[in-house]
């Protein structure tokens, strides 16, 4: 730390050497220990700032790219995907969008996804944040109330979001909020109570505030139990919503629809190409209605996109095909203990048809091969064998020795 016959000091603040813990000598100059901690602050702010979401840096990705990119995450549902990665590209488009008095603005394109629970709808907008790198939140609409009731006010969705973009205000601006089970805050139209609808109606109107695009004042640790806390104030214009719902028995309400149209019009042949099995795909916007959601919710998720149910193929292409397929992650853990991992094709059938057996659609596939793998995992790693082949036989005596009852609960 030699100096030029100077006294050693900062260059940057100027304290003298016996002013301060520590100096670090530069080629030119000194720094002192306060200085350093200051510039690394500053540093970290700045890369934080590099992180968020900023459209100049961020790749235009078409509509295709994005369909591809869900692709390697999600099975099947090839209309719901394109559907989103068109909204997706949209939404970019809007954010990029610089409004002049006399321009057309684009408006924002909410979502809502129906299919029957564990077809993929989380997994597909947890994959397009995933993609967008923006801050993301599930919350379940059912936790939501009108304010003052027990439950959540509707702004502990933003509080999610805010948490997930580490309360970096203007990254939370421009997130994702999934909103889960939206059906379970549908008016529930056969019973118009005397007593208030605490859950269905005026949570659908708060939430509408949120959909349309709002500065909405956020408490930044959520809940009643900080009434000393500051709000945040946020401003939903920007914020994509993707809502899903199973909409249990919607399908009764689209076949009422068809049919009254398909007699109005006395249309025989279009009532032969309506396809029973699956109603699902004929859904609109009127049969979100009939379920009970008001007109204003509707009118703000214009984005309406159904998930087919998942059939055995699909099922057998979810154990290997997702870049984080269950079967890969299974083979990865073992080859960790120098162990190479195999499955017997009969064997993942096998999976795949307990699953349906059971019920358990796509979440069941993993509780399944846990109960297969288990043994497997407590014992390999302290025998010394280089490989591991699950057989049919094999699943099916593990499978055979294990509690269904345990498997359906989890
Ligand atoms: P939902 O939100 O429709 O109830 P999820 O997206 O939570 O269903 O799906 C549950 C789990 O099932 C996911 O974590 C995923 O592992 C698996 N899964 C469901 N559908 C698919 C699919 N189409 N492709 C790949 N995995 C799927």
């Amino acid at each position: 730390m030699a100096s030029k016959g100077n006294i050693d000091k900062c260059s940057f603040c100027g304290r003298e050497k016996k002013e301060v813990n520590l100096l670090i000598a530069g080629i030119d100059g000194h720094i002192c220990e306060r200085c350093a901690e200051q510039a690394y602050s500053i540093i970290q702010e700045e890369v934080k700032k590099d992180d968020s979401f900023d459209l100049n840096t961020v790749k235009l990705l078409k509509p295709k790219e994005i369909k591809e990119f869900i692709d390697q995450y999600v099975i099947g549902q090839d209309r719901a995907k394109k559907i989103l990665a068109v909204s997706v590209y949209n939404h970019y488009k809007r954010l990029a969008q610089r409004i002049d008095d006399d321009e057309t603005e684009i408006e924002k394109s909410n979502i809502v996804l129906v299919g029957e629970t564990g077809t993929g709808k989380t997994l597909l907008a947890r994959t397009i944040a995933k993609m967008l790198h923006v801050p993301f939140t599930i919350v379940d609409a059912t936790v939501l109330t009108e304010a003052g009731y027990v439950g959540e006010d509707i702004e502990s969705l933003l509080t999610r979001l805010l948490q997930a973009a580490d309360y970096n205000v203007e990254a939370a601006e421009r997130g994702i909020v999934f909103i889960d089970e939206l059906d379970k805050i549908a008016r529930k139209s056969d019973n118009p109570s005397i007593t208030r609808d605490v859950s269905g109606e005026g949570v659908q109107q708060g939430l509408l505030k949120l959909l349309e695009g709002a500065i909405v004042n956020v408490p930044p640790q959520g809940g009643r139990k900080h009434p000393e806390q500051k709000l945040i104030p946020i401003d939903t214009k920007n914020i994509l919503f993707i809502c899903g719902g199973a909409f249990d028995g919607i399908e009764r309400k689209i076949a009422n629809r068809l049919n009254t149209k398909v007699i109005g019009y006395s249309a025989a042949k279009d009532t032969d190409r309506i396809e029973r099995e699956n109603l699902l795909q004929y859904v609109s916007p009127q049969d979100l209605k009939s379920f009970g959601l008001i007109p204003e919710i509707i009118g703000r998720l214009p984005v309406l996109a159904y998930l087919d149910p998942l059939d055995e193929k699909t099922l057998r292409n979810i154990l290997t095909e997702p870049k984080n397929s269950v079967i890969k992650q299974y083979k990865k853990l073992f080859k960790i203990d120098g162990i190479t991992l195999e499955f017997e094709e009969e064997a993942l059938h096998y999976v795949v048809e307990k699953a349906i057996e059971f019920k358990l659609g796509a979440r069941g596939l993993r509780s399944i091969c846990e109960s297969i793998m288990n043994d497997a995992m407590f014992d390999s790693p302290s025998e010394k064998i280089e490989n591991l082949f699950v057989s049919k036989e094999y699943a099916e005596g593990k499978i055979n020795r294990t509690n269904i009852q345990r498997l359906k609960a989890s």
